[in-house]
This record gives structure tokens, C-alpha cells and sequence, in this order.
């Protein structure tokens, strides 16, 4: 087991250790509902509280060669992994709402129920999908369509710019305007956030 000192000295969240913190750690497996998932057994969950925890637990799991996995909503196969580092993004889930612009910013472990809630109380909406528990940026990834597709297209196709955590830890921007990153049709950004260095979405 990694000494995670040097870590927690730095971060704002929590370190929740397999062997040290059994209640924390058991409250962190029941959060989801996916029996094959619970099976597993991470060695910690550290729960990151800002986007510097972000970058921080990136750098500190590459440092360390330590096998590490992301988790929001916990409703996809790949969200715990047995022996490895999960980071919990569950706690950044602020969501504002920009009415004028008709744009939301979007924490990277918000659920979808946390932006229908902030958009609906201005009339405003953006596909997702059929289930509010889902957390948007797993599901911007990895799934994407809903009710509202047919009329606007996947939730990626509404994504104006993405803030990404590359596997160095550098905080960095993606959107159409800042072409050398990457560029936001969504062929591209695939090829680009599965191929490339860029790791965690922060905000979308
Ligand atoms: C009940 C149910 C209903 C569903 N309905 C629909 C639907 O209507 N339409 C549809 O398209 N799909 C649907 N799906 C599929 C869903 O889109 C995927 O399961 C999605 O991956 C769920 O994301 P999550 O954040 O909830 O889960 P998680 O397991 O927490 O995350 C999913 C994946 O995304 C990664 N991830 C999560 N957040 C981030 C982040 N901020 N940065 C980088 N990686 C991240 C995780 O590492 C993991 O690999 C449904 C799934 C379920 C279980």
C-alpha cells in the first residue's frame, strides 16, 4: 500500500482507506447499486473536493504507479476497480446557469437531476438522458442520448467547451476556439480524450 501522506497534507477532500476507515469506505461501495461493481475492492477512494484535488491525485497516482479509476453517479461497469485508486468526483457538483447566454457550466461529478434542477427554474433545457441519477459527464462520455435527441442531438453535440485534467496534472481548456488542444466534433474529441494525455473531465 502507497503511503498516501503526501497527499492528504495537500488536499481539501478525503482519503478514504480499505484499511484504515471501514465505515467510510463501505458507505463509498453502497453507493451504487451494481452488484458486480460492489464485489470489487479498491485499495481508497479519495473524495476530491476542487479541481486542484483533481490535478493533485492525477500527479500523485502517476508518481506512485498507482492503478487509478474514476467514479461520479457509479452506474457504469468502469467505475471501481479491485486494488486501485478511485477517485470520487461525486462532491464537484455545482451547477450554474448562465440565462442569458442559455449556457450551464457543469461540476465534473454533478448528476443530471443537479442540472435539470438549475435549468428548469428558467425554462431552460439540454438533452440527457432517461435516467436523472446518471452523472453528466460519465454519461457525456459514454452514453448521450435521451428524450430530447431527436429534436438536438446527443449531450455531446451541446457541449460548447470542456475543462480536462491531463495525466501530468495541467488543468487545460477544450472547445472549437482552441484548436491546438483539441476540437470539438465529436469524432475528434474521442480520438483525442481516449488516445491522447488528457484524463478527467473538471467541468463541462
Ligand atoms: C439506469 C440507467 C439508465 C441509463 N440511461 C441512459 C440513457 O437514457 N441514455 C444513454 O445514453 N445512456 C444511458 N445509460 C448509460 C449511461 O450513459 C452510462 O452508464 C454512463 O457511463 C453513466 O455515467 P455515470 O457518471 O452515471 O457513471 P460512472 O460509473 O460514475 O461513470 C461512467 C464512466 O465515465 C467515467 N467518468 C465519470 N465522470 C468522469 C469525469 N468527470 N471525467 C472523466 N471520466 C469520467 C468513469 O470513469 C466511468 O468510466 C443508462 C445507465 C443506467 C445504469
Amino acid at each position: 500500500m502507497a503511503d498516501f501522506s503526501p497527499l492528504k497534507a495537500i488536499l481539501s477532500g478525503n482519503i478514504i482507506l480499505k484499511s484504515e476507515n471501514k465505515k467510510a469506505y463501505q458507505q463509498e461501495v453502497d453507493e451504487t447499486w451494481n452488484g458486480a461493481i460492489r464485489a470489487r475492492k479498491p485499495d481508497a477512494f479519495i473524495r476530491v473536493a476542487t479541481v486542484e484535488d483533481v490535478a493533485n491525485t492525477v500527479k500523485f497516482c502517476v508518481q506512485n504507479e498507482l492503478e487509478m479509476c474514476v467514479c461520479a453517479a457509479k452506474n457504469s461497469d468502469f467505475s471501481l476497480a479491485e486494488g486501485a485508486v478511485v477517485m470520487d468526483l461525486s462532491d464537484l457538483n455545482t451547477v450554474t446557469v448562465d440565462v442569458e447566454g442559455k449556457v450551464a457550466v457543469v461540476g465534473a461529478g454533478a448528476k443530471m437531476s443537479d442540472v435539470d434542477k438549475e435549468t428548469a427554474r428558467h425554462c431552460l433545457v439540454t438533452p440527457l438522458g432517461s435516467y436523472s441519477e446518471l452523472g453528466v459527464a460519465g454519461f457525456t462520455l459514454l452514453g448521450g442520448t435521451g428524450f430530447l435527441s431527436r429534436s438536438y442531438g446527443c449531450t455531446s453535440d451541446n457541449v460548447l467547451e470542456f475543462e480536462l485534467v491531463t495525466i501530468s496534472g495541467d488543468v487545460i481548456k477544450a472547445s472549437e476556439d482552441e484548436k491546438s488542444r483539441t476540437i470539438l466534433g465529436n469524432e475528434r474529441l474521442w480520438i483525442k480524450l481516449w488516445g491522447g494525455d488528457v484524463h478527467e473531465i473538471s467541468a463541462l
